[in-house]
């Protein structure tokens, strides 16, 4: 048990609807001050194994449970969430240090609409019989099984859900793994969801790190599907842990997506794009973390950014007023320093930032804008997953495509245009498994969620989530004689 912001968090695993224990525990940090917020369990085999044996044996049941029923179940958890909103929040934000503002607005309710989305998408989820020279084809949505859901810190609650809602809609039974870093308000979905009526088992958490209770969790042979939401290197090892029982994976993967800016976009516009994606201190995977912009407006648009940029608040997650927060963690500002360190290095140039935020000390890091950045360099091909943006200019639209899709990563890209025609080339071009223009983070559940090349394999979302969260079956039936 800890006290959080007020709220008391239960630190053990969630295992067949009753709280279980672990001999080992780990320290969960706050990223606002550094200091302990809790003893987690800290699970691995055993707890895993105890988990999936409890997620198999609910199975059957939940599986067999009508449509509208698991629909009710799920809109009675978003009612719970809807309930502890302000609880959520404060416990998010103490644990990975993002916005209590977005927490309390934006992200808990969206928490809540997870669950109500998949659950109405259930109730309509179909597809009209077919014949086939008087034979009926009927597709049926049938439950995979035990389903390993594992998460990453950066928006926690908001990533499990996404993962959790359609698991369970689908008929499956869940395992969820939540990142050990921000690890707390899954605990906290357990309790409401078991507050909700859900029945035993069809939900289980365990609390862990990814080498101990993730990489058990992935090789289990009863696991029928695989969701995972973290790093390109963890994705490797994840598939390789999947492959000798075929378990079907959906991985969704870190970025470097471009915000293309051309010389006919609205420039206003573009700054605020451009400058959004600081939010959630740049730990965003969708973030356009690469600023393309014609060479022609680029001074204008530099000085315009720099001036938008430069009032950004810095300062505690819980403030209101707050608009950039810490890091999530010391590992993670120290690699995310060593990035822009090593390209000022190289000879490119901090426009704002450049380093740690000395006023605030901990884990501030300063809103960076990293500029002539030798071409091919790390800044401008890895993910650094903290607030530093990069500016590169263009000369032609086909160098502007080639430059935007110059990484191995295609998870998003992002396009400021004021001309309808060049953004229908120029989106036709782009390798990434979501493009905006004149947009950004605009999110449909309704609509494919993914990455393309290094960025992702398989898409979620709608239909889509169905479709990986079910094993899809096609009935053919010959006429009946009459
Ligand atoms: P990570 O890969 O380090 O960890 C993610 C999760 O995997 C954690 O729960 C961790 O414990 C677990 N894990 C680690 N090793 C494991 C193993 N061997 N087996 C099983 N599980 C293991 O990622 P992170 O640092 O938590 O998250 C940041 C990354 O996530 C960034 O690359 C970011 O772009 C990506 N991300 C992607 C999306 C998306 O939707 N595409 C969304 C958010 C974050």
């Amino acid at each position: 048990m800890a006290e959080v912001a007020g709220v008391t968090v239960d630190t053990g695993h969630w295992i067949g609807g009753e709280r279980v224990g672990s001999a080992a525990a780990f320290t969960d940090l706050s990223p606002i001050d550094e200091q302990p917020l809790a003893e987690v369990a800290r699970g691995g085999p055993v707890e895993v194994d105890a988990a999936v044996a409890a997620a198999s044996r609910a199975f059957p049941a939940w599986a067999r449970t009508s449509r509208e029923d698991r629909a009710r179940a799920l809109h009675a958890i978003a009612d719970g969430v809807d309930e502890h909103v302000e609880e959520l929040a404060r416990v998010e934000t103490a644990d990975n240090g993002a916005l209590i503002r977005s927490h309390r607005r934006g992200v808990m309710p969206r928490v809540a609409h997870n669950f109500r989305f998949f659950a109405d998408w259930l109730l309509r989820l179909g597809h009209d019989d077919f014949e086939t020279r008087g034979h009926r084809n009927h597709v049926d949505w049938d439950p995979a099984g035990v389903c390993a859901l594992i998460t990453p810190w950066n928006a926690p609650l908001m990533l499990a859900t996404w993962k959790v809602a359609p698991a369970l809609a689908a008929g499956n039974t869940v395992v969820l793994k939540p990142a050990e870093w921000s690890p707390l308000t899954a605990s906290l979905l357990a309790g409401i969801a078991a507050e909700a009526g859900l029945p035993d088992g069809v939900l289980n958490v365990v609390q862990g790190t990814g080498a101990e209770a993730g990489a058990a969790l992935v090789a289990h042979p009863d696991v029928r599907r695989i969701s995972f939401t973290g790093s390109v290197p963890t994705a490797r090892s994840i598939s390789a842990a999947a492959a000798p029982n075929l378990t079907p994976l959906s991985l969704e993967l870190g970025g470097k997506s471009p915000l293309l800016v051309f010389a006919d976009a609205d420039l206003d516009l573009a700054v605020d794009l451009a400058v959004e994606q600081y939010d959630n201190a740049g730990q965003v995977c969708l973030a356009a973390t690469r600023l393309l912009v014609d060479a022609s407006i680029a001074e204008e648009f530099t000085e315009r950014f720099l001036d938008r940029a430069g009032r950004l608040v810095q300062g505690d997650p819980r403030e209101e007023g707050t608009d950039i927060g810490p890091q999530i963690h010391r590992r993670h500002f120290e690699r995310v320093d060593g990035f822009v360190r090593r390209a000022l290095g190289d000879g490119a140039r901090a426009l704002l930032g450049g380093g740690p935020n000395t006023d605030l000390g901990g884990l501030y890091y300063r809103p960076t804008l990293v500029a002539e950045a030798p071409e091919g360099s790390e800044i401008l091909t890895e993910e650094v997953f903290g607030p530093v943006l990069t500016l590169q200019t263009f000369e032609t639209e086909e160098q502007a495509v080639a430059m935007a899709n110059g990484t191995r990563f295609g998870l998003a890209a992002t396009l400021a245009t004021g001309d309808p025609e060049r953004a229908a080339r120029v989106t036709g071009r782009l390798a990434a498994g979501t493009v905006w223009v004149n947009c950004f983070f605009v999110r449909d559940l309704r609509a494919p969620f993914g990455g393309s090349r290094q960025s992702g394999v398989g898409r979620e979302g709608g239909d889509w989530s169905f479709d990986f969260y079910c094993d899809v079956k096609n009935t053919v039936m010959a006429p009946w004689e009459k």
